[in-house]
């Protein structure tokens, strides 16, 4: 039998899903950033990161008090590296965010709003041209800076949706987001929270190496079931009843 066919990932499927995490964890208070700018320089430098590394570059930003469109766009390339230096592949950060701010001064006045207030269609083709901005980092973007309903999918995403049944193990990005912007309403509330509490879920459940006895998803996951686990103690069983 095709395990993918297992889980249809339909409306009512997906929202399931939805309802356990928020159960689980709540609300997720995402994007963690100040201000917009914030949340854009944020979202490229968590490429290949964890966020506690950009949280350190972002300090640094702070302290030196560039963190605003005329401060990045003065600031020398090679001083903006070592500034965020700790959120790893430095040099080539450095050259996106700059690359942003560019493009944000030229096509935009340098006016953030501007470019924020475009619908989300066109704002996600512009992005998209701008040097080091790739399909997860646009839709960050859209969704946390400018609030517009853009379906983030991410390597949480595609982990745990693959154990669920809901796709083959390699998929693309636009195919993955389907999954979700043709059943899902195209709001930005539920997408926000949607996309944070995958990460929560990856991070502390489903991770590469999965906790499967636990697990508030494992009715409808068919990869635990290749898994030799270990049978649940009573303590775990009643502490899961
Ligand atoms: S049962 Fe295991 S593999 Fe399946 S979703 Fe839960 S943690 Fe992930």
């Amino acid at each position: 039998m095709n395990p993918f066919a297992k889980n249809i990932p339909t409306r009512d499927f997906l929202m399931e899903i939805y309802h356990r995490l928020y159960a689980l964890y709540g609300p997720q208070h995402w994007w963690p950033g100040e201000t917009d700018l914030e949340i854009i320089v944020g979202a490229i430098l968590t490429q290949s990161t964890a966020w506690s590394n950009v949280e350190k570059a972002i300090t640094n930003l702070n302290h030196q008090q560039v963190l605003t469109v005329a401060g990045l766009d003065k600031i020398k390339e090679s001083e903006l590296a070592e500034l965020i230096r700790p959120s790893g592949y430095f040099n080539q950060k450095a050259k996106k965010v700059k690359a942003f701010i560019h493009y944000l001064r030229v096509h935009h006045h340098g006016q953030l709003d501007s470019l924020l207030g475009i619908e989300p269609t066109t704002l996600r083709k512009e992005l998209l041209s701008i040097h080091g901005i790739g399909e997860e980092t646009a839709d960050s973007i859209i969704l946390y800076a400018a609030r517009k309903p853009s379906f983030v999918v991410d390597t949480y995403t595609r982990r745990i949706f693959y154990r669920l049944g809901c796709h083959p193990e390699k998929i693309s990005y636009p195919e993955l987001q389907s999954i979700f912007t043709r059943n899902l309403p195209s709001e930005e509330k539920l997408f926000n929270e949607y996309h944070a509490l995958i990460v929560a879920f990856g991070k502390k459940q489903c991770q590469k190496k999965p906790h499967c006895l636990s697990c508030q998803l494992q009715d409808f996951c068919w990869y635990s079931k290749t898994l030799s686990l270990p049978k649940p103690s009573p303590q775990t069983k009643k502490a899961h009843s």
